[in-house]
């Protein structure tokens, strides 16, 4: 047997030792003079009992006590205090906070020291198996047993309690019910072990999408919910909603048998849809019920605002994925001026997407590509076809204007983004020093160390990064500082009208001053008039764009206005 004794007393620890070798001759038993020193023994090795006393000198032993049963190895060990009172309170106290057995140490004897070590071990075996066996019925009571979800006991109060955190946070919470399409013909048809089955795997594909928060149910039957708490935007969930109905596109093999499978998905959100669990579970099942009514292997959210801002979204991305990248996009570029002589600095590319012969504008599609991850793809093509033409104009004369490109916080995510700009450079035969790359605040704010990298990354490469619309979001000078950043472009809306507000001017004036402390290029975008032109130069402002001198132009126009004149 593996004893600890803690006790501060040099001449009690001789006693309880000379009586517990006289009992047992093999005992192994450690000492420690102090709760700190016991801790750091019982941490260290595993032991059969703990013998402590109760009063110590800066932590007694019911600190000790209290500390031990938090520890994660709790459960192991039984605990017996001894103390020269024999206080009938105090080893109440000490039973309560989770000893097995009191001994006071004047009655402390061969036989009744043994007595207690027994004790205590019996007692403390009974009482991990109770702990055992509630620990059984609770999860029989909230869980099920075919999938190992949560059932729906625990769903009713876990919505409820979500609300109730809810309404203090301000978040929004969202509320997913699905159900199996054709579950009921799978049943009758294949019987009720691939029934089962559908269920089980079902779970489990739905489970590999799922991200941290999102808590999901199995309500009954088919029947599913997820609740997923604290969401900032709706198109959050539009993410995952469309992760888990594109999981059933690949059939189920079941016993030999191809099983095929769809979802209806009802969508609620606290608090717009509903102030109560009850009332918001009521409005995702409607919801979830006319998904079915409308032909099933559909998402519908309860209310119509929402639901439309889905749709919408739901068909650009269709739109997207059916468009073949260098066939549907195109490339325009802004000119970009130096502000003292107005020649050209440089030009920033620009993505336009034609669909049906209409040409969208970035604004309407980017953030659906975005959430796709779409735009990797077409970031990279914009990368290729934009190194191409700037390649081709510096080949055309003297001028070795530079090339502003846009990257989005999701292709900085991308591991090979870095070298695939390398590769691409190389074959181009690109200065880097002539490349640009843009990226907005939410690109720094990002905490993620990938992005971080990546910044650092391309800097290092040689190329400049510039923060874009510079004003629009917190405007923190920390970026500034903390990140290899060349320029700032000053974002249109910061542009006065007119001189008629004062404290525009001044605020753009400010600006100006700060950047420029920093040694940082300046470039106003959203130059529309003289007066514009005519403030950027009194703001010692450095280049220029904007639909005052050009709105983003095709690339052959680039070249006849740029390039041909022997420059
Ligand atoms: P941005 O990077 O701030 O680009 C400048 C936007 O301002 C362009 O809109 C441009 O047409 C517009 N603009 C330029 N001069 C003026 C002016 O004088 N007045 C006004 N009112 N507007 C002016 P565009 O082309 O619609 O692009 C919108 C945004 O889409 C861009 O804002 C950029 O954030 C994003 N974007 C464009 N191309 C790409 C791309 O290839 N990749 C990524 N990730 N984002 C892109
Ligand atoms: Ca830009
Ligand atoms: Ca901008």
């Amino acid at each position: 047997m593996n004893v600890l004794l803690v006790d501060d007393d040099e001449v009690d620890r001789e006693r309880v030792k000379r009586i517990l070798k006289r009992s047992q001759p093999s005992i192994q038993i450690t000492e420690a003079s102090t709760v700190d020193k016991g801790i750091e023994a019982y941490n260290s090795n595993a032991f059969d009992i703990v013998l402590l006393d109760y009063k110590m000198p800066r932590r007694d032993g019911i600190e000790m006590l209290k500390e031990l049963r938090c520890l994660p190895k709790d459960g192991s060990v039984a605990i017996v205090m001894m103390s020269t009172s024999e206080d009938e309170q105090l080893a109440l106290e000490c039973l309560r906070f989770g000893a097995q057995d009191f001994v006071p140490k004047s009655d402390i004897t061969k036989a009744r020291l043994s007595r207690a070590i027994a004790h205590a071990h019996t007692r403390f075996e009974l009482e991990k198996e109770l702990w055992q066996s509630y620990k059984k019925v609770k999860q029989l009571a909230e869980s099920d047993s075919l999938t190992g979800l949560a059932n729906r006991y625990l769903f009713d109060e876990t919505l409820k309690s979500s609300i109730q955190t809810n309404e203090r946070a301000h978040h929004k919470i969202a509320l997913v019910l699905f159900d199996i399409d054709n579950f009921k013909f799978v049943n009758d048809t294949f019987g009720h072990n691939v029934g089962d089955a559908l269920l089980q795997r079902t779970v489990t594909r739905v489970k590999s999408c799922m991200r941290g928060n999102e808590l999901f149910y199995r309500l009954g039957g088919d029947e599913f919910g997820i609740i997923i708490p604290t969401i900032d935007e709706i198109k959050y969930v539009h993410s995952i909603v469309n992760r888990i109905k594109n999981i059933f596109v690949k059939p189920f093999e079941i016993e030999g048998v191809k099983v095929t499978s769809s979802v209806s998905i009802g969508i609620a959100i606290h608090p717009d849809n509903g102030n109560t669990a009850q009332e918001l579970y009521k409005q995702a099942d409607i919801a979830m019920y006319r998904a079915k009514k409308q032909g099933k292997n559909l998402i519908c959210f309860f209310e119509h605002d929402m639901q439309e801002q889905f749709s919408k979204r739901y068909l650009i991305e269709q739109q997207l994925r059916e468009s073949i990248i260098d066939k549907s996009f195109f490339l325009v570029y802004q000119p970009i001026l130096y502000a003292n002589q107005y020649e050209l600095a440089g030009v920033e590319a620009l993505l336009r997407w034609e669909y049906k012969s209409n040409i969208r504008a970035p604004d309407t599609f980017i953030s659906v590509a975005e959430d796709t991850n779409l735009i990797r793809e077409i970031g990279k093509w914009v990368i290729q076809e934009a190194f191409k033409k700037i390649a081709e104009w510096h080949g055309l004369s003297n001028l070795q204007p530079e090339l502003s490109l846009n990257l989005s916080p999701k292709q900085l995510v991308d591991e090979q983004l870095v070298d695939f700009i390398q590769a691409e450079l190389i074959h181009y035969d690109l200065d880097p020093r002539h490349i640009q790359f843009e990226l907005t605040e939410t690109a720094f704010l990002d905490n993620s160390p990938e992005i971080a990298a990546n910044i650092h990354k391309i800097s290092d490469l040689g190329c400049k990064i510039a923060l874009d619309d510079f004003g629009t979001g917190f405007s923190s000078i920390s970026h500034l500082r903390n990140f290899p950043i060349d320029t700032v472009k000053i974002d249109k809306s910061i542009l006065p009208k007119d001189n008629s507000n004062e404290k525009e001017i001044a605020l753009m004036n400010g600006l100006c001053m700060m950047i420029k402390a920093l040694k940082l290029n300046i470039v106003a975008e959203g130059v529309e008039t003289e007066y514009h032109k005519q403030l950027c130069h009194s703001f010692n402002v450095d280049k220029l764009q904007g639909f005052y001198f050009s709105k983003p132009i095709s690339p052959k126009e680039i070249t006849s206005n740029y390039f041909t004149k022997g420059t």
